[in-house]
């Protein structure tokens, strides 16, 4: 029996994503408890029906507060301290521009200047009254939305860990289309997740990444986009502009305790660029990441969390 014969894979999609979840043993039961785990913070945070929390929120923008269930509350205080840094690329209120856009589904098309500077003006986070006694939110002008995209997929990944612990499993990784959280190790040692080529077929790699009860989230440009007139236009926005963030980056990784630190920070660090990102990982050491330039360069932090394989020649490896 070869190591991998010991581990048990179960898929799903949810989410609009492909799920897999790994276990070192055959329980079908543990699998449909944990897709319906997924399935029930799924409802609560979609903005791609017409309920949810997050949708009863901003149905009522402008006009009322709307008081959601304590975790809801905590998730999106949260959501808005990042979004209120200084210079923050995070922004959960960037929902007009996100439903305008219309990146990945079909009919996205560049929007004018002035239908920019007209949704812009319903992002600031700022405006996001956030109600502690009575857990409500209340959006202040009409139109804004809030968009917890960015943010869910490691909120929710980091639940499923918390689950699996509970029902005393050592040994899993659950995928939640790109966002990895595992537990202990794979039958071989540590986990390897592979680090996608861009813009190539989906099982092209540049290499791997090995971890041990750690999360790796990576935010690509890749990942959804499309082209007009030979530009690409992708679905990380810049809070700032409106258009999509442009800078020297492909892929932002990152390796960290916390899925919902990995998901917010590779917003932030993509953002910040490769230099100020690895200024600001030495002041914060319990995140790591890996950035891949447009350049070819796959550019990784100190590696005390995690260990790189390259397997592409064509990229070159620096590390920090
Ligand atoms: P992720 O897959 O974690 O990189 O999140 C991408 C999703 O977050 C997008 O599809 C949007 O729904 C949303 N989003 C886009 N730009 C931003 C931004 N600057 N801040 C927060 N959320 C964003
Ligand atoms: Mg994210």
């Amino acid at each position: 029996m070869t190591p991998d014969d010991r581990i048990y894979a179960y898929s799903a999609v949810l989410m609009g994503s492909p799920i897999l979840l790994k276990l070192f043993e055959h329980n079908e039961s543990l699998a449909s408890r944990v897709f319906r785990l997924i399935k029930l913070q799924e409802n609560t945070f979609t903005v791609n029906r017409s309920h949810s929390d997050i949708m009863a929120i901003n149905h009522a923008a402008g006009r009322d507060a709307v008081t959601v269930s304590a975790p809801v509350f905590d998730l999106i205080s949260r959501a808005k301290v990042v979004s209120c840094l200084p210079d923050s690329s995070f922004n959960f209120t960037i929902g007009p521009l996100v439903k305008r856009w219309k990146i990945g589904f079909s009919g996205s098309s560049v929007p004018d200047a002035q239908d920019l500077q007209t949704l812009l003006a319903l992002t600031d986070p700022e405006d996001v009254i956030l109600d502690e006694q009575n857990r409500s939110v209340f959006l202040l002008k009409a139109g804004m939305e809030i968009d917890l995209g960015a943010i869910a997929k490691g909120y929710i990944a980091d639940i499923v860990r918390d689950f699996l612990q509970e029902q005393q499993v050592e040994n899993a990784l659950i995928n939640l289309g790109g966002n990895v959280q595992t537990l202990g190790t794979s039958a071989e040692g540590a986990w390897g997740i592979g680090l996608k080529k861009p813009f190539s077929e989906p099982d092209a790699l540049i290499g791997v990444i090995h971890v041990t009860g750690k999360s790796v989230v990576t935010s690509g440009i890749y990942e959804r986009y499309f082209e007009l007139a030979g530009r690409c236009y992708h679905h990380i926005l810049d809070p700032k502009t409106g258009y999509p963030l442009d800078n020297e980056l492909l892929s932002v990784t990152i390796i960290s305790d916390d899925s919902i630190d990995g998901d917010i920070y590779t917003t932030l660090l993509y953002g910040m660029g490769v230099e100020k990102s690895l200024k600001y990982l030495q002041q914060h050491p319990h995140i790591e990441a890996i950035f891949v330039t447009r350049d070819r360069q796959v550019i990784c932090s100190s590696q005390r969390q995690f260990r790189f394989t390259p397997l592409d020649g064509s990229y070159r490896t620096l590390s920090y």
